[in-house]
C-alpha cells in the first residue's frame, strides 16, 4: 500500500529524462539558429568591410596619381613656324619669341607643318607631343553658324549698300565665272563703315544667307582682351576653319581694335595688336586661291585705320553704311512691327519723322519699349501713344548714356 513499483518509477523517470532532452535539443536548436544568423551577419559585414577596403584603395591609387599629376613639371604650348633641314623646328611660344629646338623620337617629321600646335619640354623645350588643332576651344568659342536668319527682307532701307555688297561679295562666291571671264578679279575684302547701330551685322549676316554660307564672326575687341599672345594664330586659324566649311563668310566686327594705325608700338599689348594685324593681313594677301570664301569688316571709325588695310587686294572695296533716312526709319518701323498686334492709329511716316537721328537699334529698341507700354497698360494691341512714349524714353537713355560715355573720357 501507498508504494509504486519500481518499474513505474523508472518509467517517469525516462519521459522525464526525455522530455529534459527534447527541450535541450530544442533550446541547442535556437541558440544554433541565432548563431547562424549572427554568422550571416559577420560575414555580410566581412564583405562590405572588404568592399569598403577595395574602394578606399581605388580611392588612394587615385588621388597618388593625381598627386603624381600634380607634381609633373608642366609642358609649354608653342606653334611650329619652320621645319630644318637637319630635322630641328623653329616654333613659336605663346610667350612670343621663337626657338631653334629638337623634335622627340616619337613625332614624325611629316606631321610638323608650320602652324601646328605642339607641347614643349619646360627645361629643354624639346618638342613633345602635337597638339589638335580642330578642337581649339578658342576657336570653336566663336560665333559660327551654319545658316544665318536674318535675310535682306529683313533690312530697311540701305538698297544701295545692299546692291554694292551682293556685287561684291554674293556674285564672287555664287558666280565666280563671270569675274574669270573678263578677267578682274573681285574685291577681296569689304570694309563697312558707318555709325553704330545701322546694320552692318546684319547685312553681312544676308549675305551669307543669301549664299548659303557659313557664316564665321569675330569681334576685334576680343581679340585683344580674350585671346592675349594667341591674336595670330586664331586669325590663322579663323582662315583655315572658314576654308574648310566653305562656302563661308568671315565677318571682322570691330575692325579698328586690331586694325588702327600703328603709331608708336610701344607696350607688350600693342606689339601683340600689331602682329594679329599682321597675320590678318598676311591672310588676306595668301588668299588668292581663296575659293569660296568671303571677308567683310565693320567699324565706327575708318578714319584711324592702318592705311596698309585698304591697299588694294585687302579691304579694297569700301561701302558706306550711313544712319538711316525718313523712308529708311518708316521701312525699318514697319519691320520691326511686324508680329505686333497694333491699333489702328498707327502711322508710321509719323513715327520716322519723330525718330530723326535714330539709328536701326534705337528703332529697334523703340518698338520693344512700346510692346512694353501697352502691357503695362494692359491692352492688347500697341497704339501711337505707346510708340510716341518709348520714342521719348529711348532718346532720354541714349542722351543719358551719351553723357556717360563722354564722363568717361573727360
Ligand atoms: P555696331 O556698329 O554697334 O556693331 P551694327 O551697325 O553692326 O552696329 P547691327 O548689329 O547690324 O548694327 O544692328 C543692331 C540691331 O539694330 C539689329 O539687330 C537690328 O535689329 C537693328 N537694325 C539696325 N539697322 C537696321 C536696319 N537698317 N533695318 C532693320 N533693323 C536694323
Amino acid at each position: 500500500m501507498g508504494t509504486t513499483s519500481p518499474h513505474k518509477e523508472n518509467a517517469i523517470d525516462l519521459n522525464e529524462y526525455s522530455g529534459y532532452l527534447i527541450d535541450k535539443m530544442r533550446l541547442l536548436e535556437e541558440r544554433n539558429n541565432i548563431l547562424r544568423e549572427q554568422k550571416e551577419k559577420i560575414e555580410f559585414e566581412k564583405q562590405y568591410v572588404e568592399n569598403q577596403k577595395l574602394k578606399y584603395e581605388r580611392e588612394v591609387r587615385e588621388l597618388r596619381s593625381e598627386l603624381e599629376q600634380l607634381k609633373t613639371t608642366p609642358m609649354l604650348v608653342g606653334t611650329v613656324v619652320d621645319t630644318l633641314a637637319d630635322g630641328r623646328v623653329i616654333v613659336s611660344s605663346t610667350t612670343g619669341p621663337q626657338f631653334v629646338v629638337n623634335v622627340s623620337h616619337f613625332i614624325k617629321q611629316k606631321d610638323l607643318l608650320p602652324g601646328t600646335r605642339v607641347t614643349l619640354n619646360h627645361q629643354t623645350l624639346v618638342v613633345m607631343d602635337i597638339l589638335p588643332t580642330s578642337s581649339d576651344p578658342l576657336v570653336s568659342r566663336m560665333e559660327v553658324c551654319e545658316s544665318t536668319d536674318v535675310s535682306f527682307e529683313d533690312i530697311g532701307g540701305l538698297n544701295e549698300q545692299i546692291r554694292e555688297l551682293k556685287e561684291a561679295v554674293e556674285l564672287p562666291l555664287l558666280k565666280p565665272e563671270l569675274f574669270s571671264r573678263i578677267r578682274i578679279a573681285p574685291p577681296k575684302g569689304v570694309l563697312l563703315h558707318g555709325p553704330p547701330g545701322t546694320g552692318k551685322t546684319m547685312l553681312a549676316k544676308a549675305v551669307a544667307l543669301a549664299t548659303n554660307a557659313t557664316f564665321i564672326r569675330i569681334v576685334g575687341s576680343e581679340f585683344v582682351q580674350k585671346y592675349i599672345g594667341e591674336g595670330a594664330r586664331i586669325v590663322r586659324e579663323v582662315f583655315e576653319m572658314a576654308r574648310k566649311k566653305s562656302p563661308s563668310i568671315i565677318f571682322i566686327d570691330e575692325l579698328d581694335s586690331i586694325g588702327a594705325k600703328r603709331l608708336e608700338v610701344a607696350t607688350a599689348g600693342d606689339r601683340e595688336v600689331h602682329r594679329t594685324l599682321m597675320q590678318l593681313l598676311s591672310d588676306m594677301d595668301g588668299f588668292s586661291e581663296r575659293g569660296n570664301v568671303g571677308i567683310i569688316a565693320a567699324t565706327n571709325r575708318p578714319d584711324i585705320l592702318d592705311g596698309a588695310l585698304l591697299r588694294p587686294g585687302r579691304f579694297d572695296r569700301l561701302i558706306t553704311v550711313p544712319m538711316p533716312d525718313d523712308p529708311a526709319r518708316e521701312s525699318i518701323f514697319r519691320i520691326h512691327s511686324r508680329g505686333l498686334n497694333l491699333s489702328d492709329d498707327i502711322d508710321f511716316d509719323l513715327l520716322a519723322g519723330l525718330a530723326k537721328d535714330m539709328s536701326g537699334a534705337d528703332i529697334r529698341a523703340v518698338v520693344m519699349e512700346a510692346g512694353m507700354f501697352a502691357i503695362r497698360e494692359g491692352r492688347e494691341f500697341v497704339d501711337l501713344s505707346d510708340f510716341k512714349e518709348a520714342i521719348k524714353k529711348i532718346r532720354e537713355s541714349s542722351k543719358k548714356e551719351q553723357f556717360r560715355v563722354e564722363g568717361m573720357f573727360i
